[in-house]
């Protein structure tokens, strides 16, 4: 069984100053897989000062040091590809195949387009007379979640480092072995002491502590809207940045004007996207909001594609005890709201062995139902019908996120026209999009900010005007 006992601080591993063991557990099997000694606020301290140092008296880390350090970074991760990809099965269920291709095939992606952008990127732009300079924030604390645990921590690592920021990486309690791989990763890749330390513990301890730090000038997290909120107030009091990736209960609007193949396609699409990651997933698909002409066609093709996925083998397990209860109380409170069940158990018995819980489709689900406007984080997909165009959009926006969304039509101009009208910090039209150059952030409470490429790039720099003497 893997043991982890140290913390990454000034380019060291050392001793943390907490001294709690944290049993990890292997969702597919309900059994402890590892063990990490957990760091502390006296740990946070440490390291929040190893990164002050590096920012405020550190040599400068070239930009041409920092692109190659990147590639690099990118090359140490694919070669330990497989190395990654159990970590995570392990960490948090996912079957080795999404592992592979999605875990640790996405962040890579991610990864290589902050090189290129870092490589061809104007820190300094002339303004008028003026000039505009870009720099480092300073001190970042990432606070990432455990369901995509390499792509959440490396979205933000790899921009805050491209940015010049030293980093103070917080992993989701349960998934911070991935963490340490990306340590040993970037180690490897020549990131230099002081750049990156890694503090695996409790969000209400560390989380807390890196929010409130006056040492800390920007809070990058990931997460549910709840602790998003709680983060803004413990940075509010030293005015810190701060950028949140939050949650979501995105949907996908199917047009009245698809033909029967474009519909189907649109429903399989949408309702893979809704279950991807058993719909642990922040964006996905999980409102299918269809014509009410087309219910019944929406209800077996849905049906359909959820049988698809079979828990176990391509559908892995929830990531914890405590988020196999939560779904399955989203699922009660939906039966008893009046939601129809279409497809799967929505009163499932906690298995004997690991999280797993098969799909559930649910129909003829309102705005008024929790299921129509609370995130599950489950691999439950709700049913929705609109009478055109405007009443589509109205149901779009009928909750308090907006992180991402699906339109799709037979004509592309009026399904760009719903798109604009979609409160969303992303939608896609007529399929899914993986540009990794485009933003990704949300609308409302989804969040603040935007990560990936430039736009990602950009939230770890400060703006400076400097100004020539008047003329004259
Ligand atoms: P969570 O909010 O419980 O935890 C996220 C991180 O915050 C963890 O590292 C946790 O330890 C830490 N944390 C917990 N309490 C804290 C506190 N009081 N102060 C500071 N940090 C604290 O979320 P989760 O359960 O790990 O992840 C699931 C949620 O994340 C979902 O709501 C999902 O939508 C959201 N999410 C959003 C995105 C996105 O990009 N928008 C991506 C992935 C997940």
């Amino acid at each position: 069984m893997e043991t982890r006992d140290r913390i990454h601080i000034d380019g060291e591993w050392v001793e943390p100053h907490g001294e709690e063991r944290l049993e990890l557990v292997d969702p597919r099997t309900g059994e402890v897989h590892a063990t990490v000694r957990l760091a502390d606020a006296t740990d946070v301290d440490r390291a929040v000062a190893g990164a002050r140092r590096v920012a405020d008296h550190g040599p400068a880390w070239p930009v041409a040091a920092r692109v190659a350090a990147l590639r690099a970074l990118h090359d140490r991760i694919s070669e330990r590809a497989d190395l990654f990809a159990d970590t995570m099965s392990a960490e948090m269920g996912s079957p080795a195949a999404f592992a592979r291709q999605v875990q640790v095939g996405m962040p890579l992606a991610t990864l290589a387009t902050t090189a290129d952008v870092l490589e061809g990127y104007a820190f300094d732009e002339p303004l008028g007379d003026s000039t505009i300079a870009r720099e480092p924030i300073g001190v970042v604390a990432a606070i990432t979640p455990w369901n995509f645990p390499l792509h959440q921590a490396l979205a933000k690592v790899g921009a805050a480092l491209a940015a010049g920021c030293p980093v103070v990486l917080k992993p989701a309690e349960t998934t911070p072995l991935t963490a340490y791989l990306l340590v040993e990763a970037a180690r490897d890749a020549g990131v230099p002491a002081g750049w990156l330390q890694l503090l695996p513990g409790r969000g209400s301890v560390l989380g807390s502590a890196l929010a409130q730090h006056p040492d800390v000038d920007m809070v990058s997290f990931t997460g549910s809207t709840a602790v998003g909120r709680s983060i803004q107030r413990d940075a509010a009091g030293t005015i810190k940045r701060v950028a949140l990736e939050l949650g979501g209960k995105s949907p996908s609007v199917l047009l009245d004007d698809l033909d029967d193949e474009a519909f189907a396609r649109a429903v399989r699409t949408s309702v893979g996207f809704g279950l991807m990651n058993t719909g642990q997933t922040c964006a996905a698909w999980t409102r299918l909001v269809v014509p009410e002409e087309r219910y019944d066609d929406a209800v077996a093709l849905a049906s359909e594609t959820a049988r698809a996925f079979v828990p176990g083998e391509n559908l892995g397990p929830l990531a914890s005890e405590v988020q196999w209860d939560r779904v399955a109380g989203h699922l009660a409170r939906a039966v008893e709201e009046g939601a129809e069940v279409v497809h799967g158990d929505p009163a499932p018995a906690r298995p004997e062995r690991g999280f797993h819980l098969g799909p559930v489709v649910l129909g003829r689900v309102t705005p008024e139902m929790a299921i129509g406007r609370e995130e599950v984080f489950g691999p439950v997909v709700a049913i929705q019908t609109h009478g055109g165009d405007d009443d589509a959009v109205r149901l779009a926006n009928a909750t308090d996120y907006g992180l991402s969304a699906g339109v799709f039509g037979a004509d592309p101009d009026r399904a760009f026209a719903v798109a604009r009208r979609i409160r969303s910090g992303t939608v896609h039209v007529n399929g899914i999009n993986g540009n990794k150059l485009a933003p990704f952030g949300g609308y409302k409470q989804s969040g603040l900010g935007r990560e990936y490429g430039r736009f990602g790039l950009e939230e770890f720099l400060e703006i400076k005007s400097i100004q020539p003497p008047p003329r004259g």
